[in-house]
C-alpha cells in the first residue's frame, strides 16, 4: 500500500468537473503546500478565483506549471498536445506530469514527444464523472471508491509511479495500472459506447414525428430519462473521445450492431426464450455492478418518491 504523498506545489491545468473536483479534493486533505491552477478561459480563471479553487490561479500554462512537482492537464483529450507544448519548456526537472483524458493511447501519442525526459509522464484516467462541467460542478468526494486507471509508460520511474498512486488513493480512489492500449479498449466497451447509444437514442426520440417532444418528455421515467443524463455530457469532450478512439470504439460498435441484429431477429421471429434469456444474463450483470460498491442497491437509482397525495375527509 503506498503512502500518503505531498508535495510542495501542485499545477492543474483546467478547472472544469474533474480539475475542479481534483483542487477542492487536495485543498481539502492538505496533499499540497501550494496549490496553483489556470484555465484557457479568463472567466473560469475569474471564477476559481472568487471561490477560491487554488492557493493561486495564474493566468498562463507556462506560469502555472512553474517550479510544481505534479502538474495535471484536466482538459480535453484534444487540447493536451496544446498543453504539453505550452508547460514542456517551464517544468521543473523531476516533476510528474499526468493528465486526466478519457482516452489513454492518443494522449500519450500528443503529449510523451513534446515533454522533457527530464520529467516522469504518467497517464491516468479517473473513472469518475457526471453530465456537468466547469468550475461550479466540482466537488472533492468525486473519486471515493471509483477507479482511477495509470497507463505508464515502459520503464517509467518506480517512485514516481507510486507517488502518483498515492496521490489517487488520497483522493479515495482505487488505483490499476494497465497498457494504454488496453484501457482503450476497456473504456470503448463500458464508457464509450453507452454515450454513443445514448446520445443516438435520445436523438432518435427527438426527431420521431409521430410522439410529440412533450410526450416524449412527459414519458420519459419509462426509461428514456436515465439515457438523457448520459446523452447530457460534455459535448466537446465527448467529440474529442471518439475522435481519438476510433479504433476501438468501431470495434466494439460491430460487435454491438451483432447483438443488436441477434435481439432484432428474436423479436421478429416472437422468440422470447431468447429474448428471456438475453435479459436473464443482463440483469446479472448489474447485480455484479451493485455488488462490487460501485452503484446503489436502491431501486431506480435511490430516486426519492414523493408522498401518497392526501385523500380528501368526506
Ligand atoms: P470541462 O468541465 O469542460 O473542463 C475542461 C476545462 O479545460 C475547460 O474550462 C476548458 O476551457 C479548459 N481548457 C481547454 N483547453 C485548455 C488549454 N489548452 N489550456 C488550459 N485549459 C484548457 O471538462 P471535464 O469534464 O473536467 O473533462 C476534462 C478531462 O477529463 C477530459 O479529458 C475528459 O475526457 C476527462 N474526464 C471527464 C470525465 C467526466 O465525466 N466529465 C470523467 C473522467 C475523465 P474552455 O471551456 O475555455 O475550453
Amino acid at each position: 500500500m503506498s503512502e500518503r504523498p505531498h508535495f510542495a506545489r501542485v499545477a492543474l491545468i483546467g478547472l472544469g468537473l474533474i480539475g475542479s473536483s481534483i483542487a477542492r479534493a487536495v485543498k481539502q486533505i492538505g496533499l499540497a503546500d501550494e496549490l496553483v491552477a489556470t484555465d484557457a478561459s479568463a472567466a473560469v480563471r475569474d471564477r476559481a478565483a472568487e471561490i477560491r479553487l487554488a492557493d493561486r490561479i495564474a493566468a498562463t500554462n507556462a506560469d502555472a506549471v512553474r517550479d510544481a512537482d505534479l502538474v495535471i492537464a484536466c482538459v480535453p483529450v484534444g487540447a493536451c498536445a496544446e498543453v504539453a507544448a505550452s508547460i514542456a519548456p517551464h517544468l521543473k526537472a523531476g516533476a510528474i506530469v499526468s493528465d486526466v483524458g478519457s482516452v489513454k493511447g492518443a494522449v500519450l501519442r500528443a503529449m510523451c514527444p513534446l515533454l522533457p525526459p527530464s520529467v516522469h509522464f504518467i497517464p491516468a484516467h479517473p473513472v469518475a464523472g457526471t453530465e456537468n462541467s466547469g468550475p461550479d460542478a466540482g466537488f472533492a468526494e468525486l473519486f471515493i471508491n471509483r477507479w482511477c486507471i495509470l497507463t505508464p509508460p515502459e520503464g517509467i520511474d518506480a517512485a514516481a509511479l507510486e507517488k502518483l498512486t498515492g496521490f489517487w488513493r488520497a483522493l479515495g480512489a482505487n488505483v490499476e495500472v494497465m497498457s494504454a492500449e488496453h484501457h482503450d479498449l476497456v473504456l470503448a466497451v463500458t464508457s464509450h459506447l453507452p454515450h454513443l447509444i445514448a446520445y443516438t437514442i435520445v436523438g432518435t426520440a427527438d426527431e420521431l414525428e409521430d410522439v410529440t417532444r412533450s410526450e416524449v418528455l412527459k414519458f420519459s421515467a419509462g426509461g428514456f430519462r436515465d439515457f438523457t443524463r448520459i446523452a447530457a455530457s460534455d459535448p466537446t469532450m465527448w467529440r474529442d473521445v471518439f475522435l481519438t478512439n476510433k479504433d476501438a470504439v468501431l470495434e466494439m460498435l460491430g460487435a454491438f450492431q451483432e447483438d443488436l441484429s441477434k435481439l432484432t431477429r428474436a423479436i421478429r421471429r416472437g422468440d422470447g426464450e431468447a429474448l428471456f434469456d438475453h435479459f436473464t444474463r443482463t440483469r446479472a450483470i448489474r447485480r455484479g455492478i451493485v455488488d462490487l460498491g460501485q452503484e446503489t442497491a436502491s431501486a431506480d437509482f435511490g430516486r426519492p418518491h414523493g408522498p401518497l397525495p392526501k385523500t380528501p375527509s368526506s
